[in-house]
């Protein structure tokens, strides 16, 4: 796939984040590896008017030029995650109730999805911490998807990487529905 056509999933992509409810105003952001650059986000866009947001930047963490300095804050723990694993996409969400869970089991470092659909996706969703855009949050996420597809920062939001941005997109559905589906367990036994 042309950087053209990478640039145009990205933004259909995009527009499913927020309409999914995965996303909202412009918080989160998402990226696609094309061989030793990602395109990402740019800072500050919304997901679902990524047209003309879109920005390429090397992996190489010690390049910085006027398109890093575009790019969306978290550009480190995009670059970290590629760096990790095999990972061709990236995206990162901002959905309720994985953040409602993070929050209120705050003992835990990770939650157990219960229903099977969920189940088939991933055994646990590891939860880690770190600020926004911070090298703590880069360093967190990037090591918890070296095992896993998806991840949790508590209070913040979640990541999802995959071989393609739909099955990132799958994996932040699961994160979301899995997270709603034990709220409402937990609920109906109080
Ligand atoms: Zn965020």
């Amino acid at each position: 796939m042309n950087t053209k056509a990478s640039m145009k999933e990205l933004v259909k992509v995009g527009k499913k984040m927020v309409s999914s409810g995965l996303a909202y105003s412009t918080m989160g952001n998402l990226s696609k590896r094309t061989g030793e650059d990602m395109i990402i986000s740019a800072s500050g866009c919304m997901l679902e008017e990524l047209e003309g947001r879109l920005v390429t930047v090397s992996l190489d963490e010690t390049v910085e030029n006027e398109m890093t300095r575009k790019a969306s804050n978290e550009i480190n723990a995009h670059r970290k995650i590629y760096g990790k694993t095999d990972a061709l996409a990236v995206l990162h969400g901002h959905s309720r109730y994985a953040v409602i869970q993070s929050l209120i089991h705050k003992d835990k470092e990770a939650l157990a999805p219960t229903d099977l659909e969920s189940l088939h996706f991933m055994k646990e969703i590891p939860m880690v911490k770190g600020d926004f855009g911070s090298n703590e949050l880069a360093q967190n996420v990037s090591s918890a998807l070296v095992k896993h597809k998806g991840v949790i920062v508590r209070g913040h939001g979640s990541f999802a990487r995959g071989k393609t941005p739909w099955e990132a997109l799958t994996i932040l559905h699961v994160i979301e529905n899995s997270s709603f589906i034990n709220y409402m367990i937990e609920l109906s036994r109080k």
